[in-house]
């Protein structure tokens, strides 16, 4: 076997919002509890597949300066067993269909309003998105 096929596995560690990894990605979520911003760090896995792994508190000063990544959830994700809000540790996250923006939701939560653009809607599907009232 050589050497560069080992596959390395890095340490879990990448919190830095400001990493430049394109397999890597940090989103911009809000508690939906508490309105409170927090950081969604994700990995790719596939092409157009990423694996949510952490989230982390950040200030809204920093929130503010990065909102760049959003689309990245336009593609599948799902949820990585180290994942909750970092605020209420809710352990679902969803992604509002009207602003593409990441927040908590509870295990069995039906009903949703964004907190980020106020849209209300029902939580549905595999993807944990939701759609606002229009599209149902
Ligand atoms: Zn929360
Ligand atoms: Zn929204």
């Amino acid at each position: 076997m050589k050497d560069k096929d080992k596959k390395v596995t890095e340490p879990r560690r990448r919190m830095d919002p400001d990493t430049r990894d394109p397999n890597m990605a940090i989103l911009m979520g809000k508690c939906s509890q508490n309105g409170k911003t927090y950081g969604v760090c994700l990995k790719r896995q596939e092409k157009n597949f990423w694996l949510v792994e952490v989230a982390f508190k950040i200030s809204d000063k920093s929130a503010n300066r990065e909102d760049g990544a959003m689309n990245k959830l336009e593609e599948r994700f799902y949820l990585g067993n180290e994942y909750y809000c970092p605020y209420c540790e809710a352990k679902q996250m969803v992604v509002c269909n009207v602003c593409g923006k990441p927040s908590c939701a509870r295990e069995g939560q039906r009903d949703f309003a964004c907190p980020h653009c106020k849209n209300k809607g029902i939580i549905k599907g595999e993807v944990k998105s939701v759609r606002s009232k229009e599209d149902i």
